[in-house]
């Protein structure tokens, strides 16, 4: 059922205004000579051509050449899909780039959104039986092999960004391969026609992906690129926003006519940097061009985006603050300067909790060189990244696949919950090891994800759902049984940050001193959950923060985390306000539902040994458990330094442990 949504009406209602025939017949022209002076189109033969003889073809282009637009136009012009044989799919990884493109192919080809060229994003789908050109997230392309698991509906699937290495791309790679596969051997069955497969991108791997893909054919786009001065600073920049908002007006003052695009990591710094550059440009002397600040990012309103795309007004210079976005997947017209902070929110796990994305990272080379180019694309440019070039040979090379970055645990559930049953066997372009894979599979076992036969459980399916490691989506779905989910969301989320106290290096005996009005007796866990409660008493007040030591600026990251993790209980219908009030033995024992590894009993002589590797144990000197001997103890986290040290440690109970992970319990004694 298509949902009703503000753009989509608002795109009616601009291109429902007839026009008349000769008005239709003019930007029909416009168009067509718009469509023709791209980079891609010179090429457009040769490209039908591959694409008709070659079952996959590789495309590798410059952002902005026309991949992403045309392509998709040429299949159905050369008849290599259509409404009768199949369909065209362009994934993309983010659901900004899908709409987008969308709404300007449908432009392009002079059609109504959601006729021929539509977009399917979570819940919004603009698709209908007449779409033949589809641009869809890739997440929604694997909820599709769900229910249509040959995608008998397409006749050609284009893998777009394909240098973005989620997992979701990856298993799109592996999956679509093996349904390309079957499809060729069913040939003429119950009327199925082979696949095409496309993969795009403008910084790939070329010959890897050609190797995955049997060797399938390389066709390389030129694309027009003038050159680009490119800066660096000579010091190390502290504040980005600052030196971003320095470099904005520097040249501004100083440089020629030219747009300006600037880099930033995401949302807040964007709105930050958007209202001090508005604010400043007020005191511009009244015979300068004035300054235009434009943000761009996901969850920006439609209506808005597309002032991003608008011309700038007369004598008005635009200033477009993006993310990431503005990269790879979408191409703004008229940028001269591009400004670089170097850093990049990337939707990945973070390692303490594994929660997915708001992880600020700093970006690859090839990241640097793909923002660099954004400014040479109609004339030669600079860019300016805010960064030494030291700190340049520093980066990464690529972006790290995720599969290689998260818990696999996490990967191998995900697998599972979008169909590969024999996640051992699944064609991954990099493939991690049988050994962790296997370990991976071990430990979802433990934890009651996946069953006896190796399928996933009602359980591990509720785990899919939670952006997180499964061990803490197994606690976090738990606390509904333990009546805790108000406090194992709140200690999850303070758990995602690397520390909820500040500690001064030169007041570290007075920080000391005012952490000690927060511990609690049974430990870390339940510590951080009363300087929460603390928080919320003064409402987040900057003043206590700084008096009492606690890092204002990490918990209101938790608090965003807090946030995430509240909508997905909702989501699956649990109350995340159910407290278990002052019982707060249920919260550990919760707790144990998924950390029950991650126990250790004590000795005779007073020392910890590990319950799963007997290995001994010594409590780290910044937990609220050090020096205390008490029967048991869980912990977040086992670090090697010259011994084993555990840190985010609580107190329990032996009994509790059987209750709490019967199956592993039962077959570590027998
Ligand atoms: P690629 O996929 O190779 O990066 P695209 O097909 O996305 O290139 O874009 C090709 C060209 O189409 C861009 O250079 C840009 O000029 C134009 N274009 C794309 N999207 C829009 C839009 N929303 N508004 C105006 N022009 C656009
Ligand atoms: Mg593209």
């Amino acid at each position: 059922k298509k949902r009703k949504n503000g753009h989509r009406e608002k795109f009616n209602a601009t291109t429902t205004k007839r026009l008349d025939h000769a008005e239709f017949i003019k930007k029909k022209e416009e168009m067509a000579a718009f469509r023709k002076q791209l980079p891609i189109y010179s090429g457009r033969e040769a490209i039908i051509n591959t694409l008709q003889t070659s079952d996959t073809v590789i495309v590798m282009g410059e952002t902005g050449s026309g991949k992403t637009t045309q392509i998709p136009q040429y299949l159905i012009e050369a008849g290599l899909a259509s409404s009768e044989i199949g369909s065209v799919a362009v994934t993309q990884p983010r659901r900004v780039a899908a709409v987008n493109l969308a709404k300007r192919v449908a432009e392009e080809t002079m059609t109504r959104l959601g006729s021929k060229v539509g977009y399917t994003v979570r819940f919004d789908d603009t698709s209908s039986p007449q779409t033949v050109i589809k641009y869809l997230t890739d997440g929604m392309l694997l909820r599709e092999i769900l229910s249509d698991e040959l995608l008998l509906r397409y006749k050609v699937i284009v893998l777009d960004e394909a240098h973005e290495r989620t997992l979701r791309t990856d298993m799109l790679f592996g999956m679509v391969k093996k349904i390309q596969k079957i499809r060729l051997e069913r040939q003429g069955q119950d009327g199925i026609l082979p696949l095409k497969i496309v993969i795009m991108s403008a910084t790939l791997d070329a010959e890897k992906f050609s190797e995955f893909f049997n060797n399938a054919k390389i066709l390389y786009v030129s694309g027009r690129l003038y050159p680009v001065d490119t800066m660096f600073t000579v010091e190390p920049q502290a504040d980005y926003l600052d030196a971003a908002l320095v470099s904005i007006f520097q040249i501004h003052v100083n440089n020629p006519k030219g747009d300006i695009l600037v880099f930033l990591p995401g949302q807040d710094a964007i709105e930050g940097l958007t209202t001090l550059v508005n604010e400043y440009s007020t005191q511009l002397r009244p015979t300068q061009q004035k300054l235009l600040a434009c943000p761009l990012f996901a969850a920006l309103p439609p209506s808005q985006q597309q002032k991003v795309f608008d011309p700038a007004p007369e004598n008005t210079r635009k200033v477009v603050l993006s993310t990431n976005i503005a990269e790879t997947s979408i191409t703004i017209p008229g940028i001269k300067y591009v400004i670089d902070c170097g850093l990049a929110k990337l939707r990945g796990f973070n390692p303490k909790i594994g929660v997915e994305s708001l992880l600020l990272h700093p970006i690859s080379k090839s990241s640097a060189w793909q923002r660099t180019g954004r400014a040479g694309r109609e004339a030669a440019g600079v860019c300016y990244r805010l960064y030494t070039e030291d700190a340049f040979r520093e980066l990464e090379d690529d972006t790290v696949p995720e599969i290689r970055r998260c818990n696999l645990a996490a990967a191998v559930l995900s697998l599972k919950a979008s169909g590969v049953e024999n996640v051992l066997e699944f064609d991954y372009m990099d493939r991690p090891s049988r050994a962790s894979l296997v370990r991976a599979l071990e430990e979802l076992y433990a934890l009651g994800a996946i069953d006896d036969h190796g399928n996933l459980s009602e359980l591990g399916k509720q785990m899919a759902e939670f952006p997180l490691d499964p061990t803490y989506s197994k606690v976090l779905i738990q606390s509904k049984e333990y009546g805790c989910s108000l406090e194992i969301i709140a200690i999850i989320s303070l758990l995602s940050v690397d520390s909820v106290f500040f500690t001064p290096s030169d007041k570290r005996e007075q920080a000391t001193e005012a952490r000690k009005k927060f511990l609690h007796p049974d430990g870390d866990h339940l510590t951080l959950l009363n300087v929460l409660k603390s928080y919320w008493e003064v409402k987040g007040d900057i003043e206590w923060c700084k008096e009492n030591f606690i890092n204002n600026r990490n918990i209101k990251i938790a608090m965003e985390v807090r946030d995430q993790l509240i909508r997905f209980c909702e989501r699956i219908d649990m109350d995340p306000k159910s407290s278990c009030g002052s019982d707060t033995d249920n919260v550990l024992k919760c707790f144990l539902t998924g950390f029950f590894q991650n126990t250790a009993l004590l000795q005779p002589d007073g020392s910890y040994k590990s319950v799963a590797g007997s290995q001994n144990v010594k409590i780290h000197p910044g937990s609220a458990m050090f020096g205390k001997r008490v029967e048991g103890i869980l912990y977040n986290e086992l670090v090697f330094t010259t011994k084993h040290y555990v840190r985010g440690v609580s107190a329990i109970q032996s009994a509790w442990l059987p209750l709490a992970a019967p199956k592993y319990f039962n077959n570590v004694r027998s």
